[in-house]
């Protein structure tokens, strides 16, 4: 429920997605309210997702909205991840996100992957199939990046958030070209905006077993 979270959540929400499971132990801090356009003042100190909730249940009052109060660790993933219908990436480190690509392509259960540093975001889809995102980035860390550290414009974020809640409904919905195999980036600095399909690793140590391949 940071930057990426609260857009995409603010969308599916209103959007009328039913059941949605907020995952997030942080606090709200005074420096996040650039771009958690969930939150405002008056939540700093509170839990990230227990705002959330609140603020997503005026919007959604039907909705059910669970508040899960954790870090995604290899010990919970299954315990957290199981039973729901895609998966929506809005974490800050790449330790969690190689947990959830495992995850996608042992369960074969969606995650939309998203990602904003500075002027820049990015958004692709791994689907329980190849290319993953380790085909995509390779094995070892690509530099680890944090908005806390590095800055991120807040419009930037939210351009993410909302490329994400709009794969979201499209495979909810079963239609449109899902971001699956390709990769949406957009650099706010030049407004240029790319769809660049990624190829499968032979070697790839995730998903080279998988025989699924996503058409083009
Ligand atoms: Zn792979």
């Amino acid at each position: 429920m940071g930057g990426l979270g609260n857009t995409s959540g603010l969308y599916l929400a209103a959007q009328g997605v039913g059941h949605l499971a907020l995952i997030d132990p942080d606090k709200v801090e005074s420096h996040n309210l650039g771009r958690q356009i969930l939150f405002g003042p008056a939540d700093v100190g509170r839990s990230k997702v227990e705002a959330a909730r609140q603020a997503l249940g005026s919007i959604a009052p039907d909705a059910f909205l669970e508040a899960k109060k954790v870090a995604l660790t290899c010990e919970n993933e299954q315990t957290l991840l199981t039973g729901y219908d895609v998966i929506v990436d809005g974490l800050d480190n790449w330790k969690a996100r190689v947990l959830l690509n495992h995850f996608s392509v042992r369960h074969r259960i969606p995650v939309v992957f998203g990602g904003a540093i500075g002027y820049e975001a990015q958004v692709y889809v791994v689907d329980g199939g190849n290319p993953c995102m380790q085909c995509l980035f390779g094995d070892d860390p690509y530099e680890e990046q944090d908005c806390a550290v590095q800055g991120v414009l807040g419009p930037v974020v939210g351009m993410a958030g909302t490329v994400q809640a709009q794969e979201v409904l499209k495979i909810l919905l079963n239609t449109g070209d899902v971001l699956r195999g390709r990769i949406w980036t957009y650099d706010a600095f030049r407004n240029l905006s790319r769809v660049v399909p990624f190829a499968s690793r032979s070697q790839c140590p995730v998903c080279r077993d998988k025989e699924l391949e996503y058409g083009r």
